[in-house]
C-alpha cells in the first residue's frame, strides 16, 4: 500500500488523539504486512508461493475476511473484478517500466493462471488453498479501503470518533468535526486542470474514487490503465473516473474498480443492489466529460445538505 496517508481528527486531549493516530498508522503497518503485493515475506505472497502444490495455507483473520469478500465480489461481477488477477497485473507493471506491450503469448499464459473460481476456502479452519501454479491474489483493489476501516475504527476504540483517514484518496470518514454535520469531500474532475463539480456532504461513509489518473502507460499513442479486464488481460483505455460511496470504506474500494470494469450501464446498476451505496461514474470523451450517476447518488452524497456546513 505504498499510498500517502492522512489523518484528520478532531479530540480537545491532544495526547489522546496523538496515541489513537499512532495506533491507526500501527494497524495500518499491520495490514501492509498481510496484504503487500510487492514485499516477497508479505502474508499474501507466502500465500501465493504454496499455489498448485495442493497444500492448503491457514489465514490470518484480515487476509480470510478480505479474500471472502473479493470473492464474492469476483462472482457477483462474473469475473470483471477479479482478486486473483495479480499475474496480469505483473506483466502491466512491467509493461509500465519498459513502455513496450508484452507479446501475446505472455497474455495468454498469465490469464491461464488467473480465475478466482481457483480459489478454494476451507471456512473450519480457515484455510486457503490455491489450485493452479503461478496463481497470484492481488488485494491492490481492496487493501486500502480495508485498511482506512481498520484504522477509523482503531480511532473510535481509543476514543477519537471524529476523524477521517485519506490513503491514495480513498477515504473513511468517521464523525463529523465538531460543530459540523458532515465532512466536504470534492470529487476531482476527470479533465486535467478543471476545477470539481461534484462534491460528497457525508460523515461515516466510506468514499474510493478508481482511475488512470496517476497510473497508466502510454504504449503507441494508446493510454492504459493500471485497471484491467480480466476478459481481455488489456488496461482499460477508457479515461474513466468512478466515486463510489458505501457504508465502508472497503465495499467503496471494491466498487469503484469493479465499475471501473464493468463501464456505466452494467455497473451503475449493479452498485443500485447494495443497501445505502451509491456512484458516480466520469469519462473523459475528447474534450467533453460524460456523467452518470446511480439512483441514490445526488441523495447519498449530501447534495441537498448546507454547504455552509
Ligand atoms: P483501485 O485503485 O482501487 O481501483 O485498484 C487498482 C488496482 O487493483 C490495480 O493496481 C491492480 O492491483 C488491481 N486490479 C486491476 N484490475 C483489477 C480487476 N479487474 N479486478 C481486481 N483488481 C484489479
Ligand atoms: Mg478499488
Amino acid at each position: 500500500m505504498a499510498a500517502p496517508l492522512r489523518i484528520i481528527c478532531y479530540h480537545p486531549d491532544g495526547v489522546v488523539a496523538d496515541r489513537a493516530m499512532a495506533r491507526a498508522i500501527a494497524r495500518i503497518h499491520q495490514l501492509n504486512a498481510v496484504f503487500n503485493d510487492y514485499d516477497p515475506t508479505s502474508e499474501v505472497r507466502r500465500l501465493c508461493e504454496t499455489a498448485g502444490t495442493g497444500k492448503k495455507v491457514q489465514v490470518s483473520d484480515d487476509l480470510w475476511r478480505l479474500l471472502a469478500l473479493s470473492l464474492k465480489i469476483s462472482e457477483q461481477t462474473s469475473g470483471a473484478f477479479d482478486v486473483t488477477i495479480g499475474p496480469i497485473v505483473r506483466l502491466w507493471r512491467r509493461a509500465r517500466m519498459s513502455r513496450e506491450m508484452p507479446p501475446a503469448w505472455r497474455f495468454d499464459q498469465a490469464r491461464q493462471a488467473v480465475g478466482y473460481q481457483w480459489v478454494r476456502l476451507y471456512p473450519e479452519e480457515r484455510a486457503v488453498e490455491l489450485l493452479r501454479s503461478g496463481m497470484r491474489l492481488d488485494f491492490g483493489a481492496v487493501a486500502k479501503g480495508y485498511a482506512i476501516d481498520a484504522a477509523l475504527q482503531v480511532m473510535r476504540e481509543e476514543g477519537v470518533p471524529s476523524a477521517l483517514i485519506d490513503l491514495g484518496g480513498d477515504l473513511g470518514l468517521g464523525d463529523p468535526p465538531p460543530d459540523r454535520h458532515h465532512w466536504t469531500v470534492a470529487v476531482a474532475a476527470v479533465k486535467p486542470g478543471e476545477p470539481p463539480s461534484y462534491f460528497v456532504r457525508r460523515a461515516r461513509c466510506g468514499v474510493a474514487t478508481s482511475g488512470d489518473r496517476y497510473r497508466f502507460v502510454v504504449i503507441g499513442g494508446k493510454r492504459y490503465s493500471h485497471i484491467v479486464d480480466p476478459r481481455t488481460g488489456v488496461g482499460l483505455t477508457d479515461q474513466s473516473e468512478v466515486t463510489v460511496i458505501a457504508p465502508n470504506a472497503t465495499l467503496a474500494d471494491a466498487l469503484a474498480t469493479a465499475v471501473s470494469v464493468l463501464g456505466p450501464e452494467k455497473g451503475l446498476a449493479w452498485v443500485e443492489t447494495f443497501p445505502d451505496t451509491a456512484a458516480l461514474y466520469l469519462r473523459l470523451v475528447g474534450d467533453h466529460t460524460e456523467v452518470h450517476t446511480s439512483k441514490r447518488w445526488k441523495e447519498l452524497s449530501g447534495e441537498t445538505a448546507d454547504a455552509q456546513l
